[in-house]
């Protein structure tokens, strides 16, 4: 079987399955197989693959028709121009968190400690210190995994981050901090069984679940953010598609005053900046 036959077969079995990005998903899954760049896919149709990378080929096609994402299946994802390890014990970085980082890097001047609250994979963090002069970057997280995760991220970034094992809601740290960032789990409970079976049946839902009306990680850092920064200090925040007035007054309510908000690449505010009044 060459490269032209393998793609149309498992473009045609995604096709079969609904799966809407069967062209670029077969593309990827036969790079990751053969160890080629698609580039290659694309100007050597008539290559040769073997029989073991058509099975494995074949294998990994039926788990991405089954609805698992790609970049758990090849094991990674790119974000802003880095690499990432990923598995299902943190989310696939999505394009939208670009603007969080940037918003985020904007704050940053040489002597600024930085904490990250749910790091998951690590990406925020280890974008923030490959990109930003930050004094130090903390990122926290409940899961021993993702922070198993996020320090292999961090080493193969060749960026230090100090990677914090522990829950938010009882979090006491030993330092006061300039900026604390987060992509908290914003999803509402009740909405979590009508996302895509791509995201609602692989990706961890302790990493989505933001309570009954997904707000409880704002509830939390608008009520103890302030004993976890330095006087003035800011808090940066991804939000859901319709969250900005609730996440607004949660944070006007507890003495905080908004320094901006920005939108993603589909026009939607995706991130709010505050620092505290005092
Ligand atoms: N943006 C993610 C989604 O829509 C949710 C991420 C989160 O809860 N922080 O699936």
């Amino acid at each position: 079987m060459n490269i032209k036959q393998a793609l149309t077969e498992g473009i045609e079995k995604l096709n079969r399955f609904k799966i809407s990005t069967c062209v670029l998903d077969a593309q990827v899954i036969l790079s990751f197989v053969l160890g080629k760049d698609r580039l290659f896919l694309l100007t050597n149709p008539l290559y040769n693959i073997t029989n073991e990378q058509h099975q494995h080929y074949s294998s990994l096609i039926m788990r991405r028709a089954d609805d698992e994402p790609v970049a758990y299946i090849i094991g990674e994802k790119e974000f802003m121009g880095l690499k990432f390890n990923v598995d299902k014990s943190t989310l696939i970085p999505r394009p939208d968190t670009e603007v969080l980082v940037e918003t985020t890097l904007n704050f940053c001047s040489s002597g600024t400690d930085v904490l990250e609250l749910g790091t998951g994979s690590g990406v925020i963090a280890i974008c923030l210190a490959h990109y930003g002069k930050f004094l130090q970057v903390d990122a926290l997280d409940i899961n021993t995994d993702a922070i198993k995760m996020a320090q292999k991220n961090a080493d193969a970034n060749n960026v230090v981050v100090n990677f914090l094992h522990g829950d938010v809601f009882d979090f006491i740290p030993d330092k006061d901090y300039d900026i604390i960032v987060s992509n908290p789990p914003y999803i509402p409970t009740h909405i979590i069984d009508t996302l895509a079976p791509t995201v609602k049946n692989y990706e961890p839902h302790l990493a989505l679940n933001g309570g009954a009306d997904g707000l409880d990680f704002y509830r939390l850092i608008a009520e103890r953010g302030s004993s976890w920064l330095k006087p003035k200090g800011k808090i940066v925040l991804e939000i859901g598609y319709d969250q900005l007035n609730s996440v607004t007054e949660l944070f006007s309510s507890n003495d905080y005053n908004v320094i901006c908000t920005n939108k993603d690449i589909n026009d939607i505010s995706r991130v709010i900046a505050v620092s505290h009044s005092h």
